[in-house]
């Protein structure tokens, strides 16, 4: 989607800061980190959230990405929270499919 802030992150037309890429997912720092590690994992494809028909053969590769994610950010073992908001109740502000990845301290319930 041409107006998508995440399409234009995962085209590389605007900058951010990635921690992993492959062929079909890319994550990249949060601009307003809630948690010393704070990634958004996405899929390259726009899709409107977790359930707008995305492919098993995506949500795999979003699996691995944050396996990836966590290890190099050392919280494999300590402990890491995933989350994917979806729709306006649950706060979702960029309406491209997101998981948040977040982790390096003791998490409260109070996050995003
Ligand atoms: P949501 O509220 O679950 O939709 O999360 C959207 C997240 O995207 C928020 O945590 C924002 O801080 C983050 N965000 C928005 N724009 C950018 C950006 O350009 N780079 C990195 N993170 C962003």
């Amino acid at each position: 989607m041409s107006d998508c802030i995440f399409c234009k992150i995962a085209n590389h037309e605007i900058p951010s800061t990635t921690v992993y890429e492959d062929d079909d997912v890319i994550a990249f720092r949060d601009l307003d980190p809630q948690a010393p590690t704070h990634v958004l994992v996405i899929p390259k494809k726009h899709y409107a959230n977790i359930c707008d028909g995305v492919p098993a053969q995506t949500l795999a590769a979003m699996t691995h990405a944050i396996d990836e994610v966590v290890k190099a950010e050392g919280i494999d073992k300590t402990g890491y929270r995933v989350i994917s908001n979806a729709g306006a109740d649950a706060g979702q502000t960029v309406m491209h499919f997101h998981m948040h990845v977040l982790g390096g301290k003791k998490l409260g319930m109070g996050l995003l």
